[in-house]
């Protein structure tokens, strides 16, 4: 039959001042799916994953969460209705512990859901197990691979049932890269949605269901991981020939 998707963004125009960073651009996440957007500097990634999560206001289109209309709600409310943002420049509290960032993460929810928040932190330390072995540790000392799964792991203590990823690639070794892609896949055993925007394709595509092109604002292409892969435009953009 037909299922709800977890998030899906139709015909969103959006940019800053006369500058317009997405024309129109539709995409859909179903429940458990990860989804890549991928594409060269400056397409839009950030802008899309932003304007989604109400950071910055669309001037067309529509969001959904789960086929209710959200267009225009709040980040907060957002946040309430599962929907996360982990941004690019990892926004942690560097003088804070990795628990004391984790528990911010879950700030909200300590007055109404005490024990659910208890069972996520658990969650949290056992799909990133470094994070329980540095719970004591200040952010500002993790390696840059570390911050990025607390990043993450913060995200997830908001009890985020789709979960909006910006490069969390960015700046790390191909290793831990990879490390921490795989833990994105074990997300889907979750019951969580993800949509990560990425120019390192080639390691995305090999833990995604689907993804799409998106350059110069414009969604270009779209397929299963393997079509992707398959695709000359994408190894052009990977290869960074556009
Ligand atoms: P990158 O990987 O470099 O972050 P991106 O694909 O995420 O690139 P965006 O950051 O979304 O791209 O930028 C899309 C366009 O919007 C670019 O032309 C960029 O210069 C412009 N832009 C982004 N942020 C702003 C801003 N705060 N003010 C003005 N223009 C902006």
């Amino acid at each position: 039959g037909d299922t709800l998707c977890a998030l899906e963004a139709q015909d969103i125009e959006a940019g800053y001042g006369g500058i317009v960073a997405l024309h129109g651009v539709s995409l859909h996440v179903g429940a458990r799916e990860i989804v890549t957007v991928i594409g060269p500097n400056g397409a839009g990634k950030t802008t899309l994953l932003r304007a989604i999560s109400g950071l910055v206001p669309l001037r067309r289109g529509r969001v959904s969460l789960d086929g209710s209309d959200v267009t225009g709600q709040s980040t907060e409310a957002l946040v309430r209705r599962g929907l996360v943002h982990v941004p690019e420049r990892r926004q942690l509290f560097a003088d804070l512990t990795v628990e004391e960032n984790l528990r911010l993460g879950a700030y909200t929810r300590y007055r109404h859901e005490p024990e659910a928040v208890e069972r996520d932190f658990e969650r949290v330390l056992e799909l990133f197990p470094i994070l329980r072995e540095r719970r004591r540790q200040r952010a500002g000392t993790l390696s840059g691979g570390e911050q990025q799964m607390l990043a993450i792991g913060r995200g997830l203590m908001s009890s985020a049932r789709v979960l909006l990823l910006d490069e969390p690639s960015l700046g790390l070794a191909p290793l831990i890269t990879r490390q921490i892609f795989d833990t994105i896949a074990q997300l889907r055993g979750q019951g969580i949605a993800v949509l990560l925007v990425e120019q390192n394709a080639r390691q995305a595509l090999r833990v995604v269901d689907r993804g799409y092109v998106l350059i110069n604002g414009r969604i270009v292409l779209s397929g299963t991981a393997e079509e992707l892969m398959a695709s000359r435009l994408v190894q052009q953009v990977y290869l960074g020939a556009l």
